[in-house]
């Protein structure tokens, strides 16, 4: 029975719904050995590094992944970077084909005057610093101001503006790095605003996380209800559904009695960014004022000004290139996850830019390996093994893997968490043996 080689780049959920495709189209006339490279010595993408702490359900997923990676057939190469430690060329040779799943990881940039500024960074460095990703341990997070500005109105800026606005005990039992526990304890931030350029009814957000958003203990949650009965108005009868349970998540919140807690979390719509401005650091941000005219958004010429010492754009990701792959607008150029050409494919983010939540890369990496299967040859390729590259490197393999994540739960049992995660690369390397 022919056993085809297959390299998967990037261990995050599409990556691994790329392997479990494979593991699930395996035949008593063919089978698939998966070899998974990721550049950290730890999996699980944005599983890991990307899901806010404070949501721990999301995080189950792993337990699936974990599966996967111990099914048979499966070898786990982390700590391996591709196009350092080997390159796409190798890949393409040795293997029948290559799935690319490496995400999208740049925070796209607003584009506008002070985006530079200290104070102001991107979700891209954010949400990877408090989930203790060990390339962001040091980026500095000033929250020696009282206001918070977070632009963009999809699940990314809810995070942000929720992180920064939970009243920090509420971290204690969750995986957040200390290092961000430290800083956020220090917090002088009392307001977050988030602020959306368009209406409530074109937010990104999605409604279960809406609907959190009045459980919060200890802050209070702002929304205009003038500001969601326009929106319902504009909307009539017959939304979308989508739109429809975002907006009745928005009324509630809209509705809610008012609280009194320290901390507040503000939407605001219709703000669009035009400057941040300041004399060594972030004092203030300038936002112009859109309407709707005719269903289309336009600005009024109107400005308002908050003034804030931290600003944190969550307004999308792009694909950070891979030598060898070619890219376009922040994203694998493919066709259906075809590289065409090539004996490549791309999944997830990769593959479709960064939309849809961990469950859409099942469905998406399933329909991927099928063309994958397809255009298999009738024979194996025989070009060796990539650990005969790989001589000298020091990989985390699953054994390795399952070291650095049983010491990393067993330190945070008697603390009643989830666990505590090893930032530096040098200390993952040693939880795992290596
Ligand atoms: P997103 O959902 O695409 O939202 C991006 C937001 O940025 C939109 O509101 C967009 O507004 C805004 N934006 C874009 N360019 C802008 C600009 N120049 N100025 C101001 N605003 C701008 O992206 P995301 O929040 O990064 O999330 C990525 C994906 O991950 C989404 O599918 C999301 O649902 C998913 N995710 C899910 C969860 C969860 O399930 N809990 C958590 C995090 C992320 P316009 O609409 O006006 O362009």
């Amino acid at each position: 029975m022919p056993t085809f080689r297959i390299a998967i780049v990037g261990a995050g959920p599409a990556g691994y719904f790329a392997a479990q495709a494979l593991q699930n189209a395996a035949t008593e006339s063919q089978s698939f050995a998966i070899d998974m490279i990721e550049r950290l010595p730890t999996p699980w993408g944005l599983v890991r590094s990307g899901v806010a702490p404070d949501h721990p359900k999301i995080k189950t997923v792993s337990k699936v992944f974990e599966k996967i990676a111990t099914a048979g057939n499966f070898r786990l190469f982390a700590n391996v970077e591709l196009g350092t430690d080997i390159t796409t060329a190798d890949l393409v040779e040795k293997y029948d084909a290559v799935v690319i799943a490496t995400g999208s990881s740049l925070g796209r940039k607003l584009g506008i005057p002070g985006e530079d500024l200290p104070g102001s960074l991107s979700a891209a460095e954010f949400v990877p610093w408090y989930n203790a990703h060990p390339d962001f341990k040091n980026v500095d997070i000033p929250v020696d101001c009282d206001t918070a500005v977070v632009i963009g109105a999809g699940n990314v800026a809810m995070d942000v503006a929720r992180m920064l606005a939970l009243e920090p005990s509420e971290l204690d039992t969750t995986d957040t790095a200390d290092h961000a526990i430290e800083v956020l304890r220090k917090s002088s931030i009392r307001k977050v605003i988030l602020c959306a350029r368009r209406g409530p009814e074109h937010a990104a957000f999605t409604s279960p996380e809406l609907r959190e958003l009045p459980k919060l203990e200890h802050t209070n949650v702002v929304m205009s209800k003038a500001e969601i009965e326009s929106a319902l108005a504009r909307v009539g009868d017959s939304p979308e559904k989508d739109v429809k349970n975002n907006l009745a998540a928005m009324e509630l919140i809209a509705n809610q009695d008012s609280t009194t807690h320290d901390r507040t979390m503000e939407f605001e719509f219709f703000l669009a960014p035009i400057e941040i401005r300041g004399k060594d650091r972030v004092e203030e941000i300038v936002l112009g004022i859109n309407k709707i005219v005719d269903g289309k958004i336009v600005a009024t010429g109107e400005t308002k000004t908050i003034k804030c010492g931290l600003v944190i754009s969550a307004i999308g990701y792009e694909a950070e290139p891979i030598e060898g792959v070619p890219y376009i607008k922040g994203k694998v150029v493919n066709t259906d996850g075809r590289i065409e050409g090539t004996n490549m494919y791309t999944v997830g983010w990769a593959k479709r830019g960064p939309s849809g939540v961990i469950g859409t890369n099942k469905s998406d990496a399933s329909d991927v390996v099928k063309l994958l299967i397809a255009d298999l040859p009738a024979q194996p390729k025989n070009n060796g093994d990539i650990i005969d590259l790989l001589k000298d490197h020091q990989i985390v393999t699953q054994s390795h893997w399952e070291q650095i994540n049983a010491a990393e739960v067993s330190k945070g049992e008697p603390l009643g968490k989830p666990r505590v995660k090893a930032v530096d690369r040098h200390e993952l390397l040693r939880l795992g043996g290596l």
